[in-house]
This record gives structure tokens, sequence and C-alpha cells, in this order.
């Protein structure tokens, strides 16, 4: 599948990881839109919010029980965590992905 993240996790496309284990990578957004800016996703190719299932939601569990520990190795105790489902919301990757925004004052939205 021609999927940039699922090659991110495969580790067939370089990315700078912040945390990896069997099921979840985390990394440094390329275009960061905050200070300090990191996408979690799941190794699975899940392609966005709207196709999380009671089948693969452990893994989004997963990666929430380990955002904890992410912000601590980052260094931030405030973050939003964001994912993009579909165009409008600004989804350009199709594969799920959570977006770790902090390391300073936030806008506001949502
Ligand atoms: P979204 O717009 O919610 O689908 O988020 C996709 C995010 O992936 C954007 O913030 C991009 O900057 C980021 N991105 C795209 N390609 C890469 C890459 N190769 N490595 C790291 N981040 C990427
Ligand atoms: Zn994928």
């Amino acid at each position: 599948m021609d999927c940039i993240f699922c090659k991110i996790a495969a580790g067939e496309i370089p990315s700078n990881k912040v945390y990896e284990d069997e099921q979840i990578v985390a990394f440094y957004d390329i275009e960061p839109k905050a200070p300090v800016h990191v996408l979690v996703i799941p190794k699975q190719h899940v392609t966005g919010a709207a196709a999380i299932t009671a089948d693969n939601a452990a893994v989004v569990a997963h990666v929430f029980a380990t955002i904890p520990q992410i912000a601590k190795t980052l260094g931030i105790t405030d973050f939003r965590v964001v994912t993009n489902n579909g165009a409008d919301a600004g989804q350009t990757v199709h594969h799920l992905h959570f977006h770790i925004l902090g390391g300073g004052k936030l806008g506001d939205m949502a």
C-alpha cells in the first residue's frame, strides 16, 4: 500500500522518532504547527478516526495510554491532542494519527 505513514512505521522512510513499541510509533511532524509537534500513529493501517471500530480500538487506547510518557519524554506538561478526519477537517495523510501539540501557548481551537 502506498501509505507514507505505513512506510514510516516500517522504517522504509526516515523519521525523527521519539517513541516506538510493537504497536505504535511517535515522530516529529516535518512541518511543525507548534513549538513541539509530534505525531503518534498505530503501526497497523487505519484510514482515520472514522475507521475506528471495536476491533481496532485497542491500539487507540494504547496510543492514549502512552501519550503521558511521550509528553514526559518531550518535556511538556501542557499539550493538545488532535486528530483530523476527512478533507474538510484538514486530513492530508489517510493513516490514523494523533497530533501532540505543545511547547508554548496554543491558539484557541475547540
Ligand atoms: P493531517 O493534516 O492531520 O493529515 O496531518 C498530517 C501531518 O503529517 C501534517 O502535519 C504533515 O506536516 C505531517 N507529515 C507529512 N509527511 C510527513 C513525514 N514524512 N514526516 C513527518 N510528518 C509528516
Ligand atoms: Zn498506512
